[in-house]
């Protein structure tokens, strides 16, 4: 890529967002069906957040990829994007899904993880426990071994909802 700016820069630029909370800025056309945003130059199309890197650094590393920081398809912040490979790219989703996973404010049913309603330690899958759900799945096994039918989704949300609220009364005493 040459060193003076493309001819095709204004009309880039006019398609890049303000910054949002996270230092986003979405590129404001709409994307192609990879969910990535795209961009015409000389009748060839490219991918909005490879060339907005390659104008940021100057470059494109043969074999490597234009990669997220934020995980946001959209974003062209040349800030929130690196030269990598599809293996590093999988490694550090992984790595970020599970930090956000162990610092969670709400479990999967929606219920806050504060105490009381936290567990110390995490399950297995790494996530921090909520009080509420487990015990919920304790009385769930507890009547499958007492040969019951299995709980819905819908009584398991309902049962877990009542006790959160129950464990949350219990702390305000
Ligand atoms: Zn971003
Ligand atoms: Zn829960």
């Amino acid at each position: 890529m040459s060193k003076s700016s493309p001819e095709w820069l204004d009309r880039f630029l006019a398609k890049v967002g303000p910054p949002d909370e996270n230092g986003c800025t979405l590129w404001l056309a709409s994307p192609h069906s990879g969910g990535y945003g795209q961009f015409k130059v000389n009748g060839k199309c490219k991918t909005a957040h490879v060339l907005a890197l390659e104008l940021a650094t100057g470059e494109h590393p043969a074999g490597l990829f234009a990669l997220h920081t934020c995980d946001v398809k959209m974003c062209v912040n040349p800030d929130h994007l690196y030269w990598g490979t599809p293996t590093q790219n999988m490694a550090d989703m992984v790595s970020r899904n599970r930090q956000r996973k162990s610092t969670a404010r709400v479990c999967e049913r929606g219920h806050r993880l504060v105490k009381p309603n936290l567990v110390p330690g995490r399950d297995a899958r790494g996530w921090r426990m909520c009080l509420a759900c487990h015990r919920t799945r304790c009385a769930r096994d507890h009547a499958i071994r007492k040969g019951r039918e299995a709980w819905s989704e819908e009584r398991m949300q309902y049962t877990a909802d009542q006790k959160f609220q129950q464990i949350m009364e219990s702390a305000n005493v």
